[in-house]
């Protein structure tokens, strides 16, 4: 057991685009957060963040970007850079996390082109840029983690894309690609993570099966608001699926 835990923390959980960024069952990274919250002893809730939404932007703890094909990235961006990107600009400044899945991810960069030459400024929070090819990346992901203290260090997910992101100086990968493709399928590096920005190509959704990601998300957002370290949770069955994939994997 950990540390005691000290009171009952309200998180808050922030879903940007709930109804339109949210392909390959990224809703599970939802739950996922809102249930562990709880299981650790704390209470958790949920802001959907649709276009036009900008209310209770400053008390989330952890925003959630889902994937969405171009066609969806296309009808939140005028939204994303005329309500949202202030407000997760001066959030992250103020230390709340951004969990940012494909389509998502892209557009927390400085610009996503898509494989018809269209291009979308990003929010430029993270530094990386995404170009679209014409081959899409699908398939499942095995990447070994860079992040301190994950326990295990895998994390397991699937990809479907046609973005080939690159990373500058500023960010640093989520991991090293075991199987898969990751960020552009020529520098074995996938996702990005930039002071408390992560983003990743893994659907899956990523969260159910990779829970100690999902706790390292929790933990940072309960140390910002002072409380204590999280309790150990019984993820038997949760690692068990993760476990099986990466016996999968291992078996290509
Ligand atoms: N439209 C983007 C791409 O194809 C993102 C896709 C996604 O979110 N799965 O790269």
């Amino acid at each position: 057991m950990g540390a005691a835990i000290l009171g009952n923390v309200k998180l808050t959980v922030g879903w940007l685009y709930p109804d339109l960024m949210n392909i390959y069952g990224d809703r599970g990274n939802i739950l996922t957060l809102l249930r562990r919250a709880e299981w650790h002893g704390h209470e958790a809730r949920l802001v959907e963040l649709g276009r036009g939404a900008t209310d209770a932007m400053a008390d989330v703890d952890i925003f959630f970007f889902g994937g969405g094909q171009d066609r969806e990235q296309a009808l939140i961006y005028d939204d994303l850079r005329q309500f949202k990107q202030e407000s997760l600009q001066r959030a992250v400044g103020n230390g709340a996390q951004i969990l940012a899945v494909c389509g998502g991810y892209q557009l927390l960069g400085h610009y996503y082109q898509t494989a018809d030459g269209e291009r979308f400024d990003g929010i430029g929070l993270i530094d990386v840029r995404t170009e679209a090819g014409k081959k899409r990346f699908i398939g499942d992901v095995v990447v070994q983690a860079d992040l301190e203290n994950l326990s295990p260090s895998t994390l397991v997910g699937f990809e479907n894309h046609s973005g080939r992101t690159f990373l500058g100086r500023d960010a640093k990968p989520l991991g090293k690609v075991l199987l898969g493709k990751g960020n552009n399928g020529s520098d074995r590096r996938e996702g990005c993570v930039q002071g408390g920005i992560i983003g990743t190509y893994l659907h899956g959704s990523l969260l159910p099966k990779n829970p100690h990601l999902a706790d390292h998300l929790i933990a940072a957002a309960l140390k910002r608001r002072g409380a204590g370290v999280l309790s150990q949770l019984d993820d038997s069955a949760e690692l068990a699926a993760h476990g099986w994939i990466l016996q999968r994997a291992q078996r290509r």
